[in-house]
């Protein structure tokens, strides 16, 4: 059997999506969950019904049938890093929770890529040196390795005065070109000599190359363009912008929301612009996903769990940006496709207009890039940041409380829609009488329970549990070890308890509460990593992990906000993550200090998110 015949997750039979940056090949079921990560963990596409170039079609096929899986599934074959005996899971196991954990310890935490000694010594530069040089053979598989071990796809080798795009580019390596584009490497990036991998593959004799990579400079602009009006820019005849018109002729007829927003638009920096448009190609891609999904489904087979409503949650962006990327679901197609038109005008006005000397040409071309930094996450188990410092100082962390939560929020949405409009004033102030509104229901409901409470109270004298738990904490202030609070105040949120199972959302000041006990016992953690004390890491874990336990025991079995329910199973996976890395601490003490480490900075960044939702 080949590779690409099965999927490389749960290895039912013919496959019919891709996912293009891990190089493997995966079934319907495998998909949806991939899908449900987020681009910035697995770029999917159909391989039947989706666009693709020729060439990147041969990479994926060279790297599914060369083994790429291997990569992310290393651990599972070495034995001697497989003590846990962990394997994969088979096609008729279900979905939830074995395919689905699976596919998340596999491509999002990387838990099965190479661990070795020997592979971790190595630092950035090293596997960026080691893709510089490779990039000039065919073997794309090994690049792919470098890649998924944090190599910089847009490294600048100083001795070699170039990056690996010169090098793949010159040496008419058009797999190792294509894999290095999927990793954000920049056609029109500059060498010491000036000149461009799209020169180099002219002066190498490879033309095709040269097109091929024009094409990839322009691929966000083209995508968008082509999910208006199905076709795309003639680059070879130097047509690089197509902007579509909407049908009907009411563009002509602006009205003043539509202006405000062209103005808008155009104010906004060279640096959120591209931020905007990353994220419109972001839902562009989500969306003609979702129909080819939809079209090629059983009914019986679309659930909520199967279907991407809006774009998953990207932990490596801002709370702020993570909800303007969400809230493009909601635009109806006329209003998606202006602003795609809008954004159009506005990037081909950017790039024409961008003459005078101060901006070179490498700048502006890579205004309309897919750079890099989305794939950021690969290189999460580097050791290069200083993860330690931007948890132990990063006053987010150390002092959350509903005041400083909601200036951040204000502060971020400040940044980017500047001064508040009347509009966003009178909007505001809506929202707060409604909210006034549910307080003075909840006071009542309140008073209301109060009384049936007494009423119980005063003819049986027996309390259901739930009702309790007030009292419980009240006592944990008077000096009984949190510890033993924890195996108390937990037994009144055991999933299926009929009693004390939430049904609403929790108050704000509930979450600031639990975030607040989970952040301290991170500090805690990290204070004695500090230290060293190696041993404290495991019940440190183990506190963490009740907290979160508690956490979630606030929200609902049936959470009705999705961007709430993923960060709640992002901090519940990072939680779980950390306690089993802290159960199997590895002899090399420092290696796992970083390991540690870093679950931990996961799990602050979780429930950080959890809290600004
Ligand atoms: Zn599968």
């Amino acid at each position: 059997l080949r590779p690409s015949s099965i999927c490389a997750d749960c290895s039912a039979a013919d496959p019919t999506w891709a996912s293009i940056n891990r190089g493997v090949l995966i079934c319907d079921e495998c998909c949806s969950v991939h899908r449900s990560l987020g681009r910035h963990v697995s770029q999917v596409r159909s391989i039947r019904r989706g666009q693709w170039s020729p060439t990147q079609h041969a990479m994926l096929y060279q790297l599914a049938n060369h083994g790429a899986n291997n990569i992310w599934e290393h651990q599972l074959k070495d034995p001697s890093q497989n003590k846990h005996g962990r394997k994969k899971p088979a096609s008729k196991d279900p979905l939830h929770p074995n395919k689905a954990d699976f596919i998340r310890a596999k491509y999002q935490f990387l838990s099965f890529v190479n661990k070795q000694k020997e592979s971790d010594v190595n630092s950035i530069d090293d596997v960026s040196k080691e893709l510089h040089s490779s990039v000039r053979t065919n073997n794309v598989e090994t690049c792919l390795r470098l890649l998924s071990k944090g190599a910089d796809p847009n490294y600048f080798h100083k001795e070699k005065g170039n990056c690996p795009l010169h090098v793949a580019a010159q040496a008419g390596q058009v797999a190792q070109v294509e894999l290095l584009v999927v990793y954000g490497a920049d056609p029109g990036a500059l060498d010491v000599n000036n000149k461009s991998p799209i020169d180099y593959a002219r002066i190498g004799g490879f033309s095709d190359i040269a097109d091929r990579l024009i094409e990839c400079q322009y691929e966000l602009t083209d995508r968008l363009a082509f999910h208006v009006c199905g076709r795309k820019p003639d680059h070879r005849n130097g047509q690089n912008f197509i902007i579509p018109e909407i049908g009907d002729n009411s563009t002509s007829d602006l009205s003043e929301l539509d202006k405000q927003a062209k103005k808008k638009l155009q104010a906004l920096t060279n640096h959120l612009f591209e931020e905007l448009a990353m994220d419109v190609y972001d839902e562009v891609d989500r969306r003609e996903n979702d129909k080819i999904w939809l079209e090629t489904q059983d009914h019986s087979a679309v659930s909520d769990r199967t279907t991407v409503p809006f774009l998953p949650v990207n932990p490596d962006l801002s709370t702020t940006r993570n909800q303007g990327r969400q809230k493009l679901a909601r635009f109806n197609k006329r209003e998606f496709t202006t602003l795609i038109i809008d954004i159009l005008n506005d990037a081909r006005r950017r790039q024409t207009g961008f003459t005078s000397p101060v901006n070179t040409p490498k700048e502006h071309s890579k205004l309309f890039l897919l750079t890099s930094d989305r794939l950021h996450s690969l290189g999460a188990f580097s050791d290069e940041e200083p993860l330690y410092d931007s948890v132990a100082s990063d006053e987010d962390y150390s002092s959350i409380d509903t005041h400083s939560v909601q200036s951040m929020r204000s502060m971020n949405s400040e940044a980017i829609e500047g001064p508040v409009s009347t509009d966003e004033y009178m909007e505001v102030k809506k929202a707060l009488a409604g909210a006034e509104t549910t307080i003075k229901t909840l006071v009542h409901k309140k008073t209301d329970l109060e009384q049936k409470v007494h009423i119980m109270q005063s003819t049986d004298g027996n309390v259901p549990n739930g009702f309790t738990a007030d009292e419980n904490d009240e006592i944990s202030q008077g000096g009984i070890p949190s510890v033993m609070m924890d195996s108390v105040s937990s037994t009144h949120s055991m999933p299926g308890g009929a009693v004390g199972v939430p049904v609403d959302l929790p108050e704000p000041e509930e979450v600031v509460k639990k975030t607040e006990k989970i952040t301290k016992r991170i500090q805690d953690l990290l204070k004695r990593a500090q230290e060293g004390d190696i041993k404290s890491y495991n019940p440190c874990s183990d506190r963490i992990f009740m907290a979160v336990t508690e956490m979630e025991a606030l929200f609902p079995r049936n959470i009705p906000k999705e961007e709430v329910f993923h960060s709640l199973q992002l901090l519940k996976d990072s939680a779980n993550r950390l306690r089993i890395e802290c159960q199997h601490l590895a002899s090399d003490s420092k290696q796992s200090t970083t390991q540690v480490i870093q679950c931990a900075y996961d799990v602050a960044k979780a429930a950080k998110q959890l809290v600004t939702l």
